[in-house]
């Protein structure tokens, strides 16, 4: 295992962070895999989940088994983890800018990265393949961070860029554990699903969010678009969001589960050596996003939930309460489709037009961004 250790920009005087990643197995000798923990820096199962990861993989080099490559970053946002305003843990936001540290990505332009290849482009979709990783580096490369959120944001791209599996883990408020992916990325992801026991797969090419999953399969088609049929490109990068429950279960018996999972997906790639274990069913089709029934609360009160997460619910199934205790008034809300109901709010006191849960649904109906603030 080598251990890597970036600096990133000083913000104030007297600071100094740094972003340390592990690398296990050899460059080049089979797929790279990117595995990041905690980039919304308060979701702590993933940082412990990366943890029981990053022993595993020391193990399993010990003994020969790493094929391929594994970068891993167990603490993916040293900046947000310092955010503590008045004993409350900020670790979704970047508190000076307001940036949510997962949206809006910035990556090379596509027109750039076809215009940066030049005539080196070929008839063979591989080595196409190899030649937009080697131009994105290089772009990212000549980047300039301005501060200490952009300079932890490039060295994550520049970390995960030429990857072909990326992993990216988090977790929710209150949740089952669930996955966001592509629909082009869902057959590779699938394994890795079934191994987790996902309790719902949200399926969606551009959420709007430009989330750190998602632009590296975007950048893809962007880049196919402006290449046109004649120079074929291989299929992107495979790209996930596994959502490790709620913020609160935080569990050795947990963390050790979905490190395993994870495992057994790599041995199933070929990147670590050994026999895959027999995969387990998956327990729901995946769903697109847009399909999602997000609701929020019609009215100001105090919040009695009434199904409960990780409970798959039928049309017309009651959801939540919202109690007045001035008015007596009850307001009870439904959901209008059958599916999972995948997460919640943490808080038990709703503003009017709180977010406050979300369900799956077959069929697609939202249009527009599709992912939350
Ligand atoms: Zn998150």
């Amino acid at each position: 295992m080598q251990t890597q250790r970036t600096q990133l920009i000083s913000t104030t005087l007297g600071t100094n962070r740094e972003l340390v990643s592990f690398h296990f197995g050899t460059p080049g000798a089979g797929e790279k895999v990117y595995v990041q923990a905690s980039l919304h820096a308060d979701e702590t199962p993933a940082m412990l989940t990366a943890w029981q990861l990053k022993r595993r993989l020391s193990t399993l080099e010990a003994d020969g088994r790493v094929r391929g490559e594994v970068v891993l970053v167990p603490v993916a946002n040293p900046v947000g983890l310092s955010q503590h305003v008045l004993g409350q843990f900020l670790g979704r936001f970047e508190a000076n800018s307001g940036h949510n540290f997962n949206r809006s990505f910035p990556m090379p332009q596509a027109e750039a990265l076809v215009a940066r290849v030049g005539t080196r482009w070929t008839r063979d979709p591989r080595e196409n393949a190899r030649l937009l990783r080697g131009a994105v580096r290089e772009m990212l490369a000549e980047s300039t961070a301005r501060n200490e959120f952009e300079s932890l944001r490039l060295t994550l791209l520049t970390l995960a860029a030429d990857a072909d599996v990326i992993l990216d883990l988090h977790c929710s408020l209150e949740a089952t554990l669930h996955l966001y992916t592509s629909p082009a990325s869902w057959p590779a992801i699938e394994p890795l699903a079934r191994y987790l026991g996902a309790n719902g797969v949200l399926l969606a090419t551009d959420s709007g969010g430009q989330s750190f999953d998602e632009i590296h399969t975007l950048l893809w088609n962007e880049v196919r678009a402006v290449l046109g049929e004649e120079t074929p490109l291989a299929a992107p990068n495979i790209a996930v969001t596994v959502e490790h429950r709620g913020q609160r279960d935080v569990s050795y018996e947990t963390a050790e589960h979905d490190a395993d999972a994870i495992v057994e997906f790599l041995v199933r790639r070929g990147v670590i050596e050994g026999e895959a274990r027999e995969m387990p069913p998956l327990l729901h089709p995946a769903t697109p996003l847009a399909g999602s029934e997000q609701f929020v609360a019609p009215v100001s009160g105090v919040v009695v939930y009434r199904a409960q997460v990780g409970a798959f619910l039928h049309a017309g199934d009651a959801v939540f309460d919202i109690v007045d205790p001035l008015t007596d008034v009850v307001t009870t809300v439904t959901t209008k489709n059958d599916g999972v109901f995948y997460m919640r709010r943490a808080i038990r006191f709703a503003y009017a037009g709180a977010p406050m849960g979300r369900v799956s649904g077959a069929t697609a109906f939202r249009t527009g961004v599709l992912v939350g603030a």
